[in-house]
């Protein structure tokens, strides 16, 4: 069975809880603090295997998480970062926010992506120690993780895609021209999930080519099995679009072509917009009077399509056609990688009686869920996130209340694993 589209969750692993210790050691009498920080949160994060090619494993698995920090300890000892969880995932899944649909990454290329950031951990008491405060019997909790519900969806990457009625012989086509071995058979419905095939032209280019289930009428309704295959020709970049002239199946090669081209417009107006070249197959068992060929080669044309005849069973034609479709890429935009939409939505602005302030001598310690939150969007390693950071304090009215409260130039303001010294 083919899976090429899941909703899972996904789960960070929550940051440990600092300590709260002393050092104690025989003859000494008073040992400063020494509560070690908690470890942060596993995150989850996505990697490309190319070794996938459905979602299947997801359809028994819904649910991920990484693991969680563990808690500091006394001796200074910090609690193991809890790991990370790797989730492969086949090139070309779109990941989306399960809620609102939009893009969050597509996993086209080789980065991973970090899909829920693991919660930091909190720290120990030794960090709060201070010559007015030797004795600082508190520590931080550490913070949860990011938690999304996200959508797979697999759209494979292919140059080309095949489209055309069933039995009119893309799987066959696939198969003499390039590396793939698709099933073949005389009866509808065959190819029940996609192939790709690499098809070498001469040295130096080659292509990647997508046979499809096919698609017939009303499946852009979701009858038959095409509709949700179509997706998996949504980045090609050139659709060669295969039509039986035979007559074979008591079928007219105009009115087949007219109905699957009908059948991508109704599925997607920028696919029926694609450049689109035309192959006439089964030429080899085409009757002598028959006037399929001309019919459907002047109506193609008509539309402004370039016509190619071919047997893909004897492959007459069909070396030719593998040029002239590496010659068309040749001039044709890159396979289409989605850029990102969803952003997350913009943290509301804080209600200053929300942040949490504890005074000990002159370090202040801040601490509230909406910070929690905020803490976890800030990568303090890079200069505009912080930036953010201080901008985002700074409208939270939290100074201005640390100033109410007395708070005096150098003294230390603490937040979670953040410390700076404060200045007006
Ligand atoms: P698909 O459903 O479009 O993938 O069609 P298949 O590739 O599975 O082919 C359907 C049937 O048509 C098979 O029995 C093939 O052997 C046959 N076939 C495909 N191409 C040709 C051709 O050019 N000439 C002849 N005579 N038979 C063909
Ligand atoms: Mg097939």
């Amino acid at each position: 069975m083919f899976i090429d589209k899941v909703r899972i969750m996904v789960s960070a692993g929550k940051g440990g809880d600092g300590a709260v210790a002393f050092h104690r050691e025989k003859y000494v009498a008073a040992g400063g603090p020494d509560g070690g920080d908690g470890g942060h949160g596993g995150s989850v994060i996505l990697r490309v295997n190319d070794n996938l090619t459905t979602l299947l494993d997801f359809r028994y698995k819904r649910k991920y998480a990484a693991r969680s920090g563990e808690n500091g300890e006394g001796g200074h000892r910090s609690g193991k970062r809890g790991e990370s969880l790797i989730i492969q995932v086949p090139r070309g899944t779109v990941v989306r926010d399960a809620e609102s649909n939009q893009i969050i990454v597509d996993m086209s290329g080789d980065e991973e992506f970090v899909l829920a950031k693991g919660g930091r951990g909190g720290w120990g008491n030794k960090h709060f120690a201070t010559p007015t405060r030797q004795l600082p019997r508190f520590a931080k909790a550490g913070l949860p993780g990011e938690v999304r519900d996200v959508i797979l969806e697999l759209k494979l990457l292919a140059d080309v895609g095949l489209v055309g009625f069933p039995n009119v012989g893309k799987s066959t086509l696939l198969s003499v021209t390039s590396n793939a071995r698709p099933k073949i058979a005389n009866y509808h419905f065959t190819t029940l999930y996609p192939n790709l095939g690499v098809i070498y032209v001469e040295e130096g280019v080659s292509f990647v080519m997508a046979d499809i289930p096919g698609i017939i009428e009303g499946a852009a309704d979701g009858a038959g099995l095409g509709h949700d295959f179509l997706r998996h020709i949504d980045r090609c970049r050139l659709l060669v679009h295969i039509v039986d002239v035979s007559g074979c199946e008591d079928r007219d090669p105009v009115e087949d072509f007219d109905k699957i081209c009908a059948e991508l417009h109704e599925y997607s107006v920028d696919l029926s917009n694609r450049p689109m070249i035309v192959a006439a197959n089964k030429c080899d068992l085409l009757p002598p009077d028959s006037d399929n060929l001309q019919r459907l080669r002047e109506h193609v044309q008509e539309l402004g399509c370039e016509f190619y005849e071919i047997s893909a069973a004897t492959t007459q034609g069909t070396k030719n056609l593998m040029r002239v479709i590496a010659q068309k890429l040749r001039d044709l935009p890159p396979i289409t990688v989605y850029e990102p939409e969803y952003v997350k939505p913009v943290e509301e602005p804080c209600d200053p009686s929300e942040l949490e302030i504890d005074h000990y001598g002159s370090t202040w310690v801040v601490s509230g869920v909406w910070l929690e939150r905020l803490m976890n969007d800030v990568f303090f390693d890079d200069y505009e996130s912080r930036n953010y950071f201080d901008r985002q304090l700074r409208k939270s009215g939290l100074f201005q209340r640390l100033e109410e409260m007395g708070i005096e130039d150098g003294d230390t303001v603490s937040i979670y694993d953040w410390e700076f010294t404060y200045e007006k």
